[in-house]
């Protein structure tokens, strides 16, 4: 089967590879492994991430889209050309048109690398769209009309909220706050409170499994591994879901209070369509268990999660890719 069209999302944890008409064929990790001697890109994706923790010092695991930005363009172009490789083969008779999501603060320089990373990893035309945008058309949100829509995407190393209408983001805002920094708060509270060091995985974990934005009436509980602080050994605590709603609520008021900015930037017509039909949220963050009810309480603005959060910027590059007439306003196209 030829493969001509192919959506890629680049997200800060997970890149998520969209064929229009087939839907998601791939998700991995952002992760790349390269060695620090020949500075050699020795793998990427779930191969690499298998490899955190286990490294001799003369390789090094990294996640390269952590901030949100696209800092090394050689690193990119890697991943671009493993991802058209994986789900396109390595030969090919044409080569394919390339759709790519990039952050919404992304600079020109840093959209110009993009760009040319792709065509260097063989496309014939790439294409760059906002996040926002994609999550947006992605999460079945009407962007060209004239009503003001709002997503809060908020993901492994970034929250991006926007308010879109026309076709173009007319207010938005971004952090670098987001499940990570959730994750940081987790250890950082059962480092505090239980003398217990934990790893990156088991505080995701923790958060994944019992985390809540609110308090609950029934605590669930799960039981986690450590190292004491103290005697150095390993340890096992029980940590509930109150707990967890304790040690990251300073960290959501914080991704809060960029919503709460955005609102207030936000033009007073497009505020009432907003008001209207609530705020859109996407991204894996998105399905922290009450969330929305969160964000509706502290902003006084319905809230609604996408469906499938987690693929939402990837099904808006497979939408986009299939009717790039009806969306050229909004992207950015190289051939
Ligand atoms: P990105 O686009 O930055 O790659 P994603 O949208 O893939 O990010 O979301 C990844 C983040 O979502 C991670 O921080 C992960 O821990 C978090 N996440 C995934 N599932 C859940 C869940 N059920 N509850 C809370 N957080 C989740
Ligand atoms: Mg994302």
């Amino acid at each position: 089967m030829f493969i001509n069209k192919i959506g890629i999302d680049l997200g800060t944890c997970n890149s998520v590879v969209f064929i229009p008409g087939k839907g998601p064929v791939l998700q991995e990790p952002t992760v790349v492994a390269v060695t620090l001697t020949e500075n050699k890109i020795l793998a990427v994706g779930q191969l690499a991430k298998e490899m955190i923790g286990r490294t001799p010092d003369t390789i090094r695991v990294y996640r390269p889209l952590k901030d949100g930005v696209i800092a090394d363009y050689r690193v990119t172009q890697a991943m671009l050309k493993y991802f058209i490789d994986k789900v396109s083969g390595r030969i090919r008779f044409f080569k394919p048109e390339l759709m790519i999501g990039v952050p919404a603060g992304i600079t020109s320089t840093e959209r110009r690398a993009v760009i040319e990373a792709g065509m260097t990893a063989g496309a014939k035309a790439v294409y760059v769209a906002k996040e926002p945008i994609l999550a947006a058309i992605g999460a079945g949100i009407p962007i060209n009309s004239c009503s003001g829509n709002m997503i809060v995407d908020i993901g492994g190393g970034t929250a991006e909220v926007a308010v879109i209408a026309l076709g173009g983001i007319v207010t938005s805002h971004s952090v670098r706050i987001a499940g990570d920094e959730l994750d940081l708060a987790i250890s950082d509270f059962i480092k505090r409170k239980y003398n217990l060091a934990i790893g990156e995985q088991t505080a995701e974990e923790i958060k994944i499994k019992i985390g809540t934005a609110l308090p609950e009436k029934e605590d669930r509980k799960l039981e986690i591994r450590g190292r004491d602080l103290i005697l150095g050994l390993p340890k096992n605590i029980k940590i509930s879901s109150n707990e967890v709603c304790e040690a990251i609520s300073d960290t959501l008021t914080e991704i809060i209070q960029v919503i709460k900015q955005v609102l207030r930037d936000t033009p007073p017509e497009l505020s009432a369509d907003i008001m209207d039909k609530g705020m859109v949220l996407s991204g894996g963050g998105s399905l922290l268990r009450n969330i929305s009810e969160l964000i509706a309480q502290s902003t006084g603005v319905p809230c609604i999660i996408a469906d499938d959060a987690l693929l939402c910027v990837a099904k808006g590059t497979g939408v986009v890719l299939e009717n790039l007439d009806l969306y050229k306003k909004s992207i950015m196209i190289k051939k």
